[in-house]
């Protein structure tokens, strides 16, 4: 990666922070954004809030998960990147929020199902909850790997959501419309409504024509065009 692209690159994931936090979706300092860099990866740093962030502050890491550049400290949730990166050729960037909405599914350990066909843009027919483990622990990128399989956004449980794209805008979409999912949930079930779920042949009809929908991408995610 050449040095303009690799700034470029540290500018996007600032950008990509900032919308986050401006969004509401990574309250304080919490939430981190990554985007795979050659055999390594660059990540947003430890305790810097999204509003604050520079491109100088992105933190670059190298294969074996060493601070290559920077004086910051990388998120504490470099573990959770650097697995999914391992385990997940697809994945080109990573998003992790402490969105309320999802949040709150997440405190009560709650998978969000086909009540609505945008669930279909995490890649299935639910949002799965991935088992507890403390933030920043080998244990919770596990957990929150199996809870991604075949699915690119998952809630971290008592903590938040994880989501990833091919790209960059691809997992802040993501992140973004899981929030907003969690959020249309929330009030079904304040509401003591009942939702009627969308059956697995429909999702998976779904997922084919977001696969179809646009330009020539690799996400299922409609990109920059009126949902259908
Ligand atoms: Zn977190």
């Amino acid at each position: 990666m050449s040095g303009s692209d690799a700034y470029s690159l540290r500018s996007a994931i600032c950008a990509g922070a900032q919308a986050l936090h401006t969004a509401g979706l990574t309250p304080g300092r919490s939430g981190n954004v990554s985007a795979r860099a050659g055999s390594g990866l660059l990540i947003t740093p430890s305790g810097l809030s999204g509003a604050a962030m520079r491109p100088e502050d992105i933190v670059a890491i190298d294969a074996h998960g060493r601070v290559r550049t920077g004086e910051q400290r990388p998120s504490t949730e470099l573990p959770l990147h650097r697995a999914i990166y391992a385990a997940r050729r697809d994945a080109g960037a990573i998003v992790h929020t402490h969105s309320p909405g999802a949040t709150a599914l997440a405190c009560a350990r709650r998978a969000i199902p086909a009540f609505h066909y945008m669930i279909a843009v995490a890649g299935g027919h639910d949002i799965r909850c991935a088992d507890y483990a403390t933030f920043g622990t080998d244990a919770l990128a596990d957990h929150a790997l199996r809870a991604l399989e075949d699915r690119k956004a998952a809630l971290l449980a008592n903590h938040g959501v994880v989501a990833i794209g091919t790209e960059l805008e691809d997992a802040v979409r993501i992140a973004v419309e899981v929030e907003n999912l969690a959020h249309q949930y929330l009030l079904l079930l304040a509401a003591g409504l009942e939702p009627v779920l969308l059956d697995d042949a429909e999702m998976a009809c779904i997922r084919v024509q977001f696969a179809d929908y646009g330009p020539a991408r690799h996400s299922p995610q409609p990109p920059d065009r009126e949902d259908p």
